[in-house]
C-alpha cells in the first residue's frame, strides 16, 4: 500500500460504479430461489443494476460528491463537467455505425444458408455491402 492516492481515471471510476451495481444487485437480492438472485439472472437483466449505477458516475451532482482534486479537495468545476459531457458524445456516430455493422454481420452469420467457413472474408465483404 503506497502513500499516494489511487487517482482513478474517469473510465476506472465508471467501472467502479458499474461493479458496485453488481455488488448491490447481489447484496439486495431477496428472492425465494437462489438461482434468481444477484447476477444469476437472465443475461438480458444481469447488467441492468450495474448500468444504472454506471450512469450515476457521470451525473453532474454525483460527480461533485466524489470527483475532487486530490490536493485541494475542491469539487470538479462546472466547466470541466461540461467538457466531459461534450467529450462523451465525441465520435458516437462512428461508434454506432461500427456497433450496428457488427450486429448486422452477426445476423447474417445466423441466417446463412450455405457453408461460409471457406470464404469468411468474402462473406463479410458481401454482408458489409
Ligand atoms: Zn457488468
Amino acid at each position: 500500500m503506497g502513500k499516494n492516492p489511487a487517482l482513478l481515471t474517469f473510465d476506472e471510476a465508471t467501472t467502479l460504479f458499474h461493479e458496485f451495481g453488481h455488488a448491490l444487485h447481489g447484496l439486495l437480492s431477496n428472492v425465494r430461489y437462489r438461482s434468481m438472485a444477484g447476477t444469476s439472472v437472465p443475461r438480458d437483466f444481469v447488467e441492468l443494476p450495474s448500468q444504472i449505477m454506471e450512469n450515476w458516475a457521470a451525473d453532474p451532482e454525483v460527480l461533485k460528491t466524489y470527483a475532487k482534486h486530490f490536493k485541494t479537495k475542491e469539487a470538479m468545476p462546472d466547466s470541466l463537467i461540461q467538457k466531459m459531457e461534450k467529450a462523451g458524445t465525441f465520435d458516437q456516430g462512428f461508434a454506432t455505425v461500427e456497433y450496428l455493422s457488427a450486429a448486422l454481420l452477426d445476423m447474417d452469420y445466423h441466417a446463412a444458408t450455405k457453408e461460409i467457413s471457406k470464404d469468411v472474408n468474402g462473406f463479410e465483404k458481401a454482408a458489409r455491402k
